[in-house]
């Protein structure tokens, strides 16, 4: 029997006002393993009337007291770690130790990271000359919409939900309806803790219709969205005239520069991480590699070897290095790439092709690690993001010339560079077009500084003080001290 998941509103969970369900597919099976609530504008409403109901209590709450809360939810977190985990893992298709690495510690680390940085927020005060004083006041918005995608659930969610609340607003949250698990998991836990109902409302359903109901919303007052950028351009043009507050977090295509000075061994195994990790659907996967041409055939037979190497399996399975991908639409979205790839005179040196597991898995959604050279820097696999297991090399001459390709996208996300040459690794840095750069490494994460986007990869940060920023509505206060 598929399991019920129920909305999370004003402290309750509640059936979709509708009455409508959505099927929800295992991605490793191809078996339906739950019903998510198809929830529309009433539902949203509900939960905004929820959240409006709770926001002066909760803003007026003592940081230590929020803060408080906020650490109580990640403590549970972490105790319910293998729980969230295999349900991350059964939703997503992501292998199970992955999702227990890396996906429920990363929601933990947010939720820590901005309950104690609630305790820290201290504000700007001016002075203009010995009678005039200025101070900015930072206050939270009241009710936001926090909108996640599916290739990283509770990881992305709570990267907004955390900050959102520690910021002192209520918020409503839809997750991607092919995701819903472990929001739901999280609600239960923010039932657990106490925290005051409507304070955080979570609403299932289709984009289109919950989220848009979301970001259509007059008393929404932000919208922190990560997802597509066709998905982003749609919810600024729809939030922008209403002036609300917006970060996009979109798609990327971004480049793994590797220079014939680089630490050879860590740059293959590391451009093979940040190609395929969980399964390439990760907006910052470094999809375009280029190599520089004295070191390039060297380079290609080392990481087609490591790529064919990798594991493709039941994500359950500790040894899978490679799971499922989200849905049979997106699978077939994946392969017609590989087939536009062969046409415009690619050469498919591994992987091109759906895997068929045994099993319990028969039915699974499976793409085999797929490595592609040959093809123009301009064509459309080399311009569009795939979000699936398919990378392409790209040889280069000079650094000017990866400069140039690097940046010759329409998206700006992040971007891999690996060289021993420290001047030449700040002077590439500096050039590229990207709102994350990696020297000598990929996705490593500090959870102080900005991350975002820049060109069709979207607008507004994340992290550190920014979130905080964010979901704060600055005041200037400028008082006069007459002396007469
Ligand atoms: P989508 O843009 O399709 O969806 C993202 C979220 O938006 C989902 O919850 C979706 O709901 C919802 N949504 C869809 N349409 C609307 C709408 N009109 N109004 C409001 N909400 C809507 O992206 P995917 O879920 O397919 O995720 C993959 C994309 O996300 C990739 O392009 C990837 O690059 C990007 N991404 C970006 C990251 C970043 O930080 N820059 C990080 C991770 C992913 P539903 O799924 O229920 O339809």
């Amino acid at each position: 029997m598929a399991e019920r998941i129920l909305n999370f509103i004003g402290g309750q969970f509640a059936e979709p006002l509708s009455g409508q369900y959505l099927e929800k597919y295992e991605p490793a099976t191809g078996q339906v393993i739950a019903l998510v609530p198809a929830s529309g504008a009433q539902d949203v409403e509900a939960a905004v009337a929820a959240a409006q109901r709770a926001f002066p209590q909760w803003a007026a709450m003592p940081a230590e007291e929020r803060a408080r809360l906020l650490l109580r939810i990640a403590e549970r977190l972490e105790e319910r770690l293998s729980e969230l985990a295999l349900a991350e893992s059964r939703d997503t298709g992501k292998p199970l130790w992955l999702a227990q690495s890396v996906d429920i510690p990363r929601a933990v680390r947010n939720f820590r990271f901005f309950a104690t940085g609630l305790l820290h927020v201290s504000t700007e005060a001016y002075q203009m000359g010995p009678e005039v004083l200025s101070y900015t006041l930072r206050q939270p918005l009241g009710v936001v919409g926090c909108i996640a995608p599916w290739n990283l659930p509770l990881y992305l969610l709570s990267w907004k939900v955390a900050p959102a609340l520690a910021a002192g607003n209520c918020v409503v949250a839809k997750p991607s309806e092919l995701t819903p698990t472990t929001a739901t998991l999280l609600a239960e836990i923010c039932h657990e803790v106490g925290m005051p109902p409507g304070v955080l409302n979570i609403v299932h359903g289709e984009g289109p219709v919950a989220g848009a109901a979301l970001v259509a919303h007059p008393a929404v007052r932000a919208i922190s969205f990560t997802g597509g950028t066709r998905t982003g351009m749609e919810i600024a043009r729809v939030a922008a005239p209403m002036f609300k507050k917006l970060t996009l977090e979109l798609g990327g295509k971004n480049p793994t520069i590797i220079f014939e000075d680089c630490a050879f061994e860590r740059a293959v195994a590391e451009a093979v991480r940040a190609a395929f990790s969980n399964q390439g659907e990760i907006c910052l996967c470094g999809s375009r590699i280029l190599v520089q041409r004295s070191i390039y055939s060297r380079f290609r037979q080392e990481f087609v070897a490591r790529v064919q190497a990798l594991r493709v399996g039941d994500p359950l399975e500790p040894t899978t290095q490679q799971g499922a991908v989200i849905s049979e639409a997106h699978l077939q979205k994946v392969l017609s790439y590989v087939e536009l790839a062969r046409h415009d005179g690619g050469v498919v040196l591994c992987g091109g092709h759906r895997v068929q597991l045994d099993g319990r898995c028969r039915d699974g959604y499976f793409v085999a690690p797929t490595v592609v050279e040959g093809l123009s820097p301009q064509c459309r696999v080399n311009q569009e993001e795939i979000f699936g297991p398919v990378a392409t090399l790209i040889p280069f001459d000079t650094e000017d010339e990866a400069i140039a390709i690097a940046n010759a996208t329409p998206y700006g996300l992040a971007a891999g560079v690996w060289t021993e040459n420290l001047s030449r690794a700040h002077r590439v840095a500096e050039a590229l077009e990207a709102g994350v750069v990696w020297i000598n490494c990929w996705m490593v994460r500090d959870l102080r500084t900005p991350f975002g986007g820049m060109k069709q990869s979207g607008v507004g940060r994340e992290g550190g003080w920014e979130a905080f920023h964010f979901f704060m509505e600055p005041k200037s206060v400028t008082v006069a001290l007459w002396r007469d």
